[in-house]
């Protein structure tokens, strides 16, 4: 059987190239991460979806909907709370 090459000057196949940041234009891949390990790091203090939009860089929507994504991940809950930010009792996103 004859391998498969690709028409590289080389001769030698494509490398498998890791996709390269700022190529395409993605919504916080990993946000969502972030607020986990932020939730985490303060334990067990949490901060409200308005905090963690000045702490990370996003829109209120988008850290709602992390934050949400968090809240069903196992040990992660979301009801009412004071966060330790603001002082406000609200809806947030912590651990159990
Ligand atoms: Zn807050």
């Amino acid at each position: 059987m004859i391998p498969l090459r690709t028409a590289g000057r080389t001769g030698r196949p494509t490398p498998c190239v890791p996709w390269r940041e700022g190529r395409v234009a993605i919504t916080h891949p990993s946000l969502a991460a972030q607020i986990r390990q932020h939730i985490e790091a303060q334990y067990p203090y949490a901060a409200c979806d308005e905090c963690l939009t000045a702490l990370l860089v996003a829109t209120l929507d988008e850290i709602h909907a992390a934050a949400l994504t968090v809240a069903k991940e196992e040990g992660f809950e979301r009801r009412l709370r004071s966060c330790y930010n603001c002082q406000r009792t609200v809806e947030l996103t912590g651990q159990v």
